[in-house]
């Protein structure tokens, strides 16, 4: 379906949960509170909500959080995701903390790819950034999807000045041995947590440029017109390297996606807090002709674009509470 724009809205991008096993510092606060599990979807509702959603033309479902693994239930939910007519793909954004475990009985059930976040390749500094995760632990977890068939491998790392910025080579190293996509997210600011993250922005192009310095000229690849990420090769490198940039190059004229919430609302865009609420009917016995309506209301008012150039930040919510 398209939205009033003619952009063809086909994405859905799914928190299953705000929780998380980390805290990173660009995503939470040290002291993050989560909502009580009774104001989140259950697995049925979710399930509902998302055969509506294929019915008004949605074929690729993310799984994302806070943390989609620490959902008890994550392996079904995927298992009855991937049977909805309609359905071409579902994939995951995760930590890896959980994947040694979880991707072979993922892809069982009908995984397609994972996303997955990795900010250093340095024990201390992933430590330091996501406040105590185990760089060991995700290592493994990487190597366990890619068994799994999981590919492409895409790796996600948001640079933070002062916390980061130097492993940015390191990283784009990995491409050359790896036939992974590395993808280099510049910070966007939300929530509680936008003055620190607004301060510390790393723009794509001093990221380029720091690589560059060190590996040598980054060779552009063709940009298919919808991917969020730009796409660089580093001469022999088997893999990939993306950048992301929101803030400084948005990317809104081919934005197909919207993100449905732990809570239950379709959040239009990233940057702006206009939602639907999809809870509150549905647990009010809306039926589904007036449920599918409203999520195709949704997409006839997705906005065009965000303002975050010109510094206004969406104030209700943080990455983990609309699914990053
Ligand atoms: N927990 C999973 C993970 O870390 O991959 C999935 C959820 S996380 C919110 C999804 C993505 O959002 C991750 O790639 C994360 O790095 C990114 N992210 C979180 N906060 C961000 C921010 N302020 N700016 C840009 N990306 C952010
Ligand atoms: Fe958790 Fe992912 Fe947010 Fe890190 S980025 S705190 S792993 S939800």
């Amino acid at each position: 379906m398209n939205d009033s724009y003619g952009r063809t809205i086909h994405y859905l991008r799914i928190s299953l949960t705000d929780r998380c096993n980390l805290r990173c510092v660009y995503c939470m606060p040290a002291d993050a509170r989560f909502a009580p599990s009774a104001h989140l979807l259950s697995d049925a509702e979710l399930v509902r909500l998302v055969r509506l959603a294929a019915s008004v033309g949605f074929d690729r479902v993310r799984l994302t959080g806070g943390e989609p693994t620490v959902h008890p239930r994550l392996v079904q939910l995927v298992g009855a995701m991937a049977q909805i007519p309609g359905m071409q793909e579902i994939a995951l954004t995760t930590n890896a903390l959980q994947l040694e475990k979880l991707a072979e009985p993922l892809a069982r059930a009908g995984l397609k790819r994972v996303n997955i976040s990795l900010d250093s390749l340095d024990a201390e500094r992933f430590a330091r950034m996501t406040r105590g995760g185990n760089l060991d632990q995700v290592w493994r977890g990487i190597l366990a999807a890619e068994r799994a068939g999981l590919t492409p491998i895409k790796l996600n790392a948001v640079i933070v000045r002062g916390y980061n910025e130097n492993d940015l080579a390191d990283l784009a190293r990995l491409t050359l041995e790896h036939a992974w996509a590395m993808r280099f997210i510049e910070m966007m600011p939300l929530g509680s947590i936008a003055d620190f993250q607004m301060d510390a922005v790393v723009p794509v192009a001093e990221m380029r440029a720091r690589i560059e310095a060190t590996l040598g000229a980054l060779e552009p690849l063709a940009w298919d017109g919808h991917d969020p990420a730009r796409m660089y090769r580093l001469r022999g490198g088997r893999g990939t390297l993306g950048f992301i940039s929101s803030v400084t190059e948005p990317f809104c004229a081919g934005c197909e996606r919207m993100r449905l919430s732990a809570d239950g609302k379709l959040r239009l865009c990233l940057l702006r807090d206009a939602e639907v609420d999809l809870l509150t009917p549905l647990r009010a016995g809306a039926t589904d002709a007036e449920l599918g309506a409203l999520i195709a209301d949704g997409i006839r008012a997705k906005p065009w674009g965000h303002g975050l150039a010109q510094r206004e930040i969406a104030g209700s919510r943080i990455m983990s509470q609309i699914g990053g």
